[in-house]
């Protein structure tokens, strides 16, 4: 079957580069979408939504149980995970299932896709198998959560099956001190659990900044949460209950997460027929204007080396690859692509790390204030969090935001704009903010360049 465009893959990637074609070639492009697993990919099914999800019941939990009486956090967290399960539903069905039944060009392919050769990819599933021939192909394949080789499928959970837990665990292990484990982690010990991270860096949330690094572990244990870095899981066994060997320490929990990470979905694809080149991890290299090694292969989304995994970032991902395809010229641009961890307070940032500008021999300066300052924090009751500006010395440009704040994941945001837009340090100074927001936070971070912003009075001029 010959198509114009193969798109390997359904998530976020996938989806976006199909209707983005079909909507530049008013639906005249003949599009093939390939997937496996649930259409929707990693966000809606086992990625975003779920998290986000658990994360919001977590934080009303109060206000729900005051409310419905006498019902134990237990019985409300079953609850919660079978209402889970049905937005989850709700979602893959209103925003993937119907929305791609609007573009008669696109036909769906059920089953495992690999390359014959650059143009021929195979599709095969338990009844058939198709061959099908691209003059245009989109790799988004996603990625998956790497399990350690000592751990029994049965005796652990990932984030692709945590959400089918429905009793609420009375102690919780994670595994891996990063964004997803954190999440989970503050969003499980809210309804009572009690949850110990392992990290095997010397800091949870290895890779970000310093203050990110201690505000983070303040923030979890905080809210009771046990986190122990620099620590080495050896081994998990199954018994009466589920085990965790490190050093020489047992210790047994109810559930056992492992969030250590995730692996690109390439390793089937038989990239080598097709020229693809991959990173040493089996990550998928492009420009960036999302082309592979081989000519007319572009790839997009979480298979993408070297780049964030965000749902918001595949799907643009999706469109570029598909615009160049037309000779758009679009490139991507990841220094002013925002990120945020839905902790509480959320911890967001865009821009150049501070790490990453010394590597890069930049002359920039810095700012960095504490929440408190914001009088919005005091108000919400908010202890923790900060704001990092940097900026290059000699234009005063924006380099790069970070921030803990509640609401960061909403008002980052504002860093964007000064990326893109090449804006200064003054830009930020001179524009007026919401008082009292949290959003100040980055218009103070910004004065505390050019004053004492503890000579201010409240209302941030
Ligand atoms: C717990 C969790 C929470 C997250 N929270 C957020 C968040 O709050 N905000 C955010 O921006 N991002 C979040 N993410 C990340 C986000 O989900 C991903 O970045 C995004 O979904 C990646 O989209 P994608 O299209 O690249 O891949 P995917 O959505 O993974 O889609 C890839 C698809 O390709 C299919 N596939 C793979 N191999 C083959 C093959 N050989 N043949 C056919 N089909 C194949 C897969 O089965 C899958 O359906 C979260 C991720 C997780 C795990």
């Amino acid at each position: 079957m010959q198509y114009d465009l193969i798109i390997v893959g359904w998530g976020a990637a996938g989806f976006s580069a199909a209707i983005r074609a079909s909507e530049i070639t008013g639906e005249e492009m003949k599009i093939a979408l390939i997937g496996k697993g649930n259409i929707g990919g990693t966000c809606v099914n086992v990625g975003c939504i779920p998290s986000k999800f658990l994360i919001e019941k977590s934080l009303r939990i109060n206000d729900i149980l005051y409310n419905s009486n006498g019902v134990s956090k237990a019985e409300l967290f079953s609850e919660v995970m079978k209402e889970l399960k049905n937005t989850v539903y709700k979602s893959r069905v209103g925003k993937y299932e119907d929305v791609i039944k609007n573009y008669k060009n696109v036909d769906l392919y059920y089953g495992e896709a690999s390359f014959l050769d650059n143009r021929n990819i195979q599709v095969k599933n338990a009844n058939n198998t198709h061959i099908l021939r691209g003059s245009y192909i989109i790799i988004s394949t996603g990625s998956s959560p790497t399990i350690p080789p000592f751990a029994n499928l049965n005796d652990i959970k990932t984030s692709d099956n945590f959400w089918d837990i429905e009793v609420l665990p009375e102690k919780l292990a994670i595994i891996g001190g990063g964004p997803i484990g954190l999440e989970i982690g503050q969003a499980m010990r809210r309804f009572g659990t009690e949850v110990s991270i392992f990290e095997i860096a010397n800091e949870i949330l290895p890779g970000y900044s310093e203050e990110i690094q201690s505000a983070a572990r303040n923030i979890m244990q905080y809210d009771g949460i046990q986190i122990h870095t620099d620590t080495k899981i050896d081994n998990i066994t199954s018994e009466n209950s589920k085990c965790i060997f490190y050093g020489n320490n047992k210790e047994c929990f109810d559930e056992i997460l492992i969030a250590t990470g995730r692996y690109p979905n390439t390793a089937t694809l038989n990239l080598q027929a097709a020229g693809v080149q991959t990173d040493s991890k089996g990550f998928i290299i492009t420009d960036r204007k999302m082309k592979t090694s081989s000519e007319g292969i572009f790839a997009a989304g979480d298979c993408v080396s070297g780049k964030l995994k965000l749902e918001t970032l595949s799907a643009r991902e999706g469109v570029i690859a598909v615009e160049n395809i037309f000779g758009y010229g679009k490139e991507i641009d990841l220094n002013a692509t925002p990120w945020a961890i839905f902790t509480t307070p959320n911890i967001a940032g865009v821009g150049i790390s501070e790490h990453d500008a010394i590597q890069k021999g930049l002359l920039f300066d810095k700012r960095v204030i504490d929440a408190s300052s914001a009088i919005r924090n005091s108000i919400s009751g908010n202890k923790y969090g900060f704001a990092k500006i940097l900026i290059e010395r000699t234009n005063r440009k924006i380099l790069g935001i970070e921030v803990i704040s509640p609401e960061a994941a909403d008002f980052i945001v504002e860093g964007v704009y000064a990326l893109r837009f090449g804006l200064t340090v003054d830009d930020i100074i001179d524009s007026t903010h919401i008082f009292p927001s949290h959003s100040e936070i980055i218009k103070m971070a910004a004065q505390s360049f050019k004053r004492d912003i503890n000579k201010m009075s409240c209302c941030m001029e």
